[in-house]
């Protein structure tokens, strides 16, 4: 790949019920990134769904879930399920 350009438009969505569940499975087994998601985000809005994006890391097959809304930009602060990077969307 040679271009990331496409992967910040989202790649699916996902149910809010989907979305909550998913982010609390990639957190309860990692209190570091759970402290760092905390620090750097607050609640998302109420959605009935939000958006899923492709992890932009390199070779990493993971896509990225709403976690919050970042504290210091107007983003959303996202998490991957399989790498457990965090990027603003
Ligand atoms: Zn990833």
């Amino acid at each position: 790949m040679s271009s990331n350009i496409a992967q910040n438009y989202p790649y699916s969505s996902e149910s809010e019920a989907a979305r909550a569940a998913t982010v609390v499975g990639i957190l309860s087994g990692n209190t570091s990134l759970a402290s760092t998601v905390k620090a750097e985000s607050i609640g998302l809005p109420d959605e009935e769904r939000w958006w899923v994006w492709k992890c932009p890391t390199r070779a990493c097959p993971g896509l990225l879930h709403a976690a919050g809304m970042a504290v210091n930009a107007h983003a959303v602060y996202t998490l991957c399920d399989t790498c457990s990077r965090t990027y603003l969307r």
